[in-house]
C-alpha cells in the first residue's frame, strides 16, 4: 500500500486526489484545517456564481471513493508538522492555495477601512477567519484596487440589491450589511489600461445587467477600436464589454466607474480611510505603468485591495518570496514533498486550470513513489492525532454539517453556511 497526504481540500487538492485514487493500492488523506471541505469553492468563488460552485459535486464523488479520506479540522503546522507528515506518507502534496493578500505597499494602507480582498471575499462567503470583519459600508464611496476578476466580484457584490442575491449562498451577516449599505459610487482602479485588464468576458459582462448599478468607462481611456483586432479573442470580448458600457450609458443610483491609468499612491483619512490619492499613469513600450505626476482624490470610506494573493510560507519549506509561492521544480519541492495548484504556480487561472495541474502532479507523484516504501500512512496519522487528543472531522461529519446548512437555508437559497468553527462542530454534536 502507498500513502499520500494532500494538504488542502480545495480544487487543486481534490483534482490531485481524483487522479491518485484511480491507482491501485493507494490511500489518500485530504487534510484541511477547517471542518468543511472545498477551499475556494466554498469561501472564494462568489456566492452568486452557483454554477461554478457546482463543481464541488465532482469533488464529493472523489471524497466518497474508498481510498480517499477527508481529515478535517486538523491544522498542518500546529496539530501536525510537515516533517511528521513526510515521515508518515510516501508523498505529501501541498495544495494550500494562496489565501493571503499581496500587500498594498502605499502610505495609509494600514488605516481602518482598508481591507484586502481575501478578508472581504472571506467575509461575504462566511469564512470563519473573516466572519467578524464588519467592513465599513456607511460612506457612499468605495475604491476597489485592481483590474482582475476578484475586483469584479467585489464590485458586483457591493452593487447588488438583496433581491439579486436570491439563489446565492451569501451568508446572512453579509446579506444584511449589504442590504443596509450606503455605498453609491464604486471606483475600480486599474494602474494600466483597458487592453491590460485581467478580467474575463462573462464576469465583465455581468456588470451591464445589475438592477440598480451601472458601469461607466471614460471613452478617452479606450484605445482606437481597430487596435482590438490585435487582442486574443477572450480579451477582445472583454474590451467589447467596456466599449458597450460607453455606448449604452444607463443612469442608475449606483455607479461603478472604471478608473484606468489610475495608480493609488496614498490613502488618507482621520482615524479611518476617507480618500484615495491616485496618480495618473502612462504605459511604456513594455506596457509597464509609470506615474505622470498628475494626481486626483477619490472619496472612499472603504478601500478593498484586489491585487492578487500569495501562499503563506511554512518554516523549512523552500519558498519563492518574489512570487509568493513554494519553490519547486515543477511541483517537486523536496524528496517526498510536492506542491500543486496556486501553492505551486501562484494565483492564476480559473478553477478549471487546477484540473490538468492536479492530474499532472498526481501522475508525477505516482511515478515517484512506485509501490511505496511501507510507510505507516493514515494509521500512523491516526495514532499521532489520538496521542494529541485531536479528533478529525470526517467526510460523513461534513455531510451532517452540510445537511444542517441546507436545512437552515432561506428563500430558496441552497444553504445558510455556518460562519464559525464552533457552530460547524456543534452541528455534529461536538
Ligand atoms: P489578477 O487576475 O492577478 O489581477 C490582479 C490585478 O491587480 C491586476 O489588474 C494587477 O494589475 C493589479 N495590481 C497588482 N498589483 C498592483 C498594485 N500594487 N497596484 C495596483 N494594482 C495592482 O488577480 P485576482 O483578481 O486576485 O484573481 C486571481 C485569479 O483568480 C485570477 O486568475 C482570476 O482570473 C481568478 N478568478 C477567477 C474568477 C472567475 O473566473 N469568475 C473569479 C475570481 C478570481 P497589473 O496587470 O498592472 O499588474
Amino acid at each position: 500500500m502507498r500513502h499520500v497526504a494532500i494538504v488542502g481540500s480545495g480544487p487543486a487538492g481534490y483534482y490531485t486526489a481524483e487522479t491518485l485514487q484511480k491507482a491501485d493500492d493507494i490511500a489518500v488523506d485530504v487534510i484541511d484545517r477547517l471542518p468543511v471541505p472545498y477551499g475556494l469553492i466554498r469561501t472564494g468563488v462568489a456566492p452568486d456564481h452557483q454554477s461554478i460552485k457546482a463543481v464541488s459535486r465532482r469533488y464529493e464523488g472523489v471524497a466518497l471513493t474508498d481510498n480517499v479520506r477527508f481529515v478535517g479540522h486538523v491544522a498542518v503546522g500546529t496539530d501536525v508538522t510537515i516533517d511528521e507528515l513526510v515521515a508518515l506518507y510516501d508523498a505529501v502534496i501541498l495544495a494550500t492555495g494562496a489565501p493571503n493578500d499581496r500587500p498594498l505597499d502605499i502610505p495609509g494602507a494600514d488605516l481602518p477601512g482598508v481591507i484586502g480582498s481575501a478578508a472581504f471575499v472571506g467575509w461575504y462567503n462566511g469564512h470563519p477567519d473573516f466572519a467578524g470583519l464588519n467592513p465599513p459600508l456607511d460612506a457612499p464611496g468605495v475604491a476597489v484596487i485592481g483590474n482582475g476578476n476578484v475586483a469584479l466580484d467585489v464590485a458586483r457584490i457591493l452593487a447588488k440589491t438583496p433581491a439579486e442575491f436570491a439563489g446565492s449562498d451569501i451568508v446572512a451577516h453579509a446579506r444584511d450589511a449589504l442590504g443596509a449599505s450606503a455605498v453609491r459610487h464604486i471606483h475600480i482602479l486599474g494602474r494600466r489600461g483597458p487592453h491590460q485588464i485581467a478580467m474575463t468576458p462573462k464576469e465583465l459582462g455581468e456588470l451591464g445587467h445589475l438592477e440598480r448599478a451601472s458601469p461607466r468607462v471614460d471613452p478617452a481611456d479606450l484605445p482606437p477600436e481597430g487596435d482590438d483586432a490585435l487582442l486574443e479573442p477572450g480579451m477582445r470580448k472583454s474590451v467589447t464589454h467596456l466599449r458597450s458600457f460607453v455606448a449604452n450609458p444607463v443612469a442608475k443610483p449606483v455607479t461603478i466607474d472604471f478608473d484606468f491609468f489610475a495608480m493609488p499612491i496614498a490613502i488618507e483619512g482621520e482615524g479611518r480611510v476617507q480618500r484615495v490619492i491616485v496618480e495618473r499613469t502612462t504605459l511604456d513600450a513594455d506596457l509597464r505603468s509609470h506615474g505622470t505626476g498628475e494626481t486626483y482624490a477619490i472619496d472612499a470610506g472603504l478601500v478593498i485591495s484586489c491585487i492578487g494573493y500569495q501562499t503563506p510560507p511554512i518554516p523549512g519549506v523552500p519558498y519563492e518570496h518574489g512570487r509568493g509561492r513554494f519553490a519547486s521544480d515543477d511541483g517537486r519541492i523536496l524528496p517526498g514533498l510536492y506542491a500543486v495548484g496556486w501553492a505551486r504556480r501562484g494565483p492564476s487561472g480559473t478553477i478549471g486550470t487546477n484540473k490538468p495541474d492536479g492530474a499532472r502532479i498526481g501522475e508525477m507523484v505516482l511515478e515517484d513513489i512506485g509501490r511505496g516504501a511501507g510507510k505507516a500512512g493514515r494509521a500512523g496519522l491516526d495514532t499521532l492525532l489520538a496521542s494529541r487528543d485531536i479528533i478529525p472531522v470526517t467526510f460523513r461529519d461534513w455531510r451532517r454539517i452540510e445537511e444542517a446548512e441546507v436545512k437552515a437555508a432561506l428563500d430558496g437559497n441552497p444553504r445558510e453556511k455556518f460562519t464559525s468553527i464552533e457552530a460547524m462542530l456543534e452541528a455534529i454534536g461536538r
